[in-house]
């Protein structure tokens, strides 16, 4: 694993030399320990602002839907479907899945509660996402996506104004320069004609093609474009491009999409063969990508995808999206030295003997009433005086609160910065919040 703060799984042995049963972490399932989960807070705490300031709504969805909603979806020749999705039956004998992504339980929510009749919906959500896949430095079996959905606009405008937003993140999270790549996969009619040039030219040259996409052939053609296989790409390059057989309108909304970026002064470039994994999707494609994390170079992908909601079962209803891979963007965010978030305390308070640490308890709650913002920790479990100042400054706080018997007999505390090599001063303990208040202000 990368990051040696990701807690890599020990090894798969059931049990230790003496006999002792193990407990394993299953493989490309991270634990986030609290020096991650506080950058990751940082930068999601970004990432929803900016999404929101889009004027989208947050909706919360179940991990676990129908197996179908994802197979009809996503599409059965997929490889999300045909080799990473966690299903298994329960104990009522239904097939259910793990969501491998966000869009298809967004549309099932929006059609179970009527959320697409005669209504725009703007929507996004953050959480985990499932997939069997080969763990790998930025690929993960669980890892978490910012997804982020417009439902009932035709576009070009949404998709341009989608794409924008992501611009926007990149650089309000330092991220330097991302390459934007679209393309557009035009109308289902379209689609059909370029799909049929697709079969003759593959077909062809049959004799050349791997096991998955010979397979594909016949079923999915599209999907052998999207083949990460090395072996196939020189022949992917000198396949027919879907920008030569498109119709009138698919060519105006891809004109349209580009005049807007063009205006929006975001640079990008035209992918003919960018066809994305999943099959909903139609018009305006797009990726970001990065060559700052190696191989796992997507950080953010999306696509217009019309015909889904009517496919899940509700009314005709245009949408469009984008899903951003979490890890992928802390894993940026870190190499363009974003600087980490924080979880210590502001304050560490040292009370040493029983009557000190009655009135350190109540000064912190003291502390905390005022709803100023201050982070308290207590010094718990006694100690001298020296050993509660070494846990103070290893709690990363900025000041210690300093507690003696005769300071809390004069109303009084001690107050010493921890970080700045400042003198200790004396305050007196009805001051001492809004002192904390003012020089933690001067500090930040
Ligand atoms: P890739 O080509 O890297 O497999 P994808 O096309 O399968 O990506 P999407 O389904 O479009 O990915 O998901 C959107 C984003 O979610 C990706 O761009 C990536 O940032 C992230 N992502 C996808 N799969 C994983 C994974 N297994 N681990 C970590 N992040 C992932
Ligand atoms: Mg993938």
């Amino acid at each position: 694993m990368a990051d040696p703060r990701i807690r890599a799984p020990g090894p798969a042995s059931k049990t230790d030399d003496t006999g002792a049963v193990k407990t394993r972490s299953i493989r490309g399932m991270n634990d986030l320990l609290p020096e991650v989960s506080a950058t990751w807070r940082h930068v999601e705490t970004i990432v929803r602002d900016v999404i929101e300031s889009y004027g989208y709504h947050e909706i919360r969805l179940p991990i676990l839907e129908y197996t179908e909603v994802f197979a009809r979806a996503i599409g059965e020749v997929t490889d999300i479907v045909e080799k990473e999705m966690y299903t298994f039956r329960d104990r009522n004998d239904e097939s259910l899945t793990m969501r491998p992504e966000a869009t298809a339980g967004m549309v099932r929510a929006g059609i179970t509660n009527g959320l697409f009749h005669n209504q725009r919906q703007k929507l996004w959500t953050l959480g985990p996402m499932f997939r069997y896949e080969k763990p790998q430095k930025g690929r993960y079996r669980q890892f978490h996506q910012f997804d982020v959905e417009a439902m009932g606009s035709q576009g070009p405008d949404i998709d341009a104004e989608l794409i924008v937003m992501c611009a926007r993140l990149w650089e309000r999270l330092g991220l330097g320069r991302l390459t934007l790549q679209i393309n557009t996969l035009g109308s289902p009619e379209t689609r059909a004609r370029y799909r049929d040039e697709l079969v003759a030219y593959f077909s062809a040259v049959k004799n050349q093609l791997d096991e998955d996409s010979i397979r594909r052939l016949g079923k999915n053609p599209l999907r052998i474009l999207d083949s990460k296989n090395p072996e196939m790409q020189a022949l992917i390059a000198d396949a027919p491009v879907m920008t030569d057989y498109l119709d009138e309108a698919s060519a105006a909304h891809f004109d349209g999409l580009q005049s807007l970026l063009n205006a929006a002064g975001v640079p990008f470039e035209v992918n003919p063969r960018l066809v994305r994994g999943l099959d909903y999707y139609n018009l305006t494609v797009f990726e970001w990508i990065t060559d700052a994390l190696g191989s796992q170079g997507a950080v953010c992908a999306g696509g217009r995808y019309d015909g889904l909601v009517e496919k899940l079962g509700g009314r005709s209803t245009p949408a469009i999206g984008w899903a951003m891979g979490v890890e992928r963007l802390i894993g940026l965010y870190e190499a363009c030295g974003g600087s980490p978030g924080t979880t210590a305390a502001d304050v560490y308070i040292v009370a040493a003997g029983d009557a000190a640490f009655a009135a350190g308890m109540s000064v912190a709650e003291q502390i905390r009433d005022a709803d100023a913002g201050i982070r308290v920790e207590l010094n718990l479990g006694g100690g001298s005086f020296k050993s509660q100042l070494k846990r103070a400054d290893k709690s990363g706080a900025e000041f210690a609160v300093i507690l003696g018997e005769d300071e809390v007999a004069r109303g009084e505390a001690g107050l010493k910065p921890l970080r700045s090599g400042g003198e200790q001063q004396r305050v007196s303990l009805d001051k001492l919040t809004e002192s904390l208040a003012a020089m933690l202000a001067n500090k930040h």
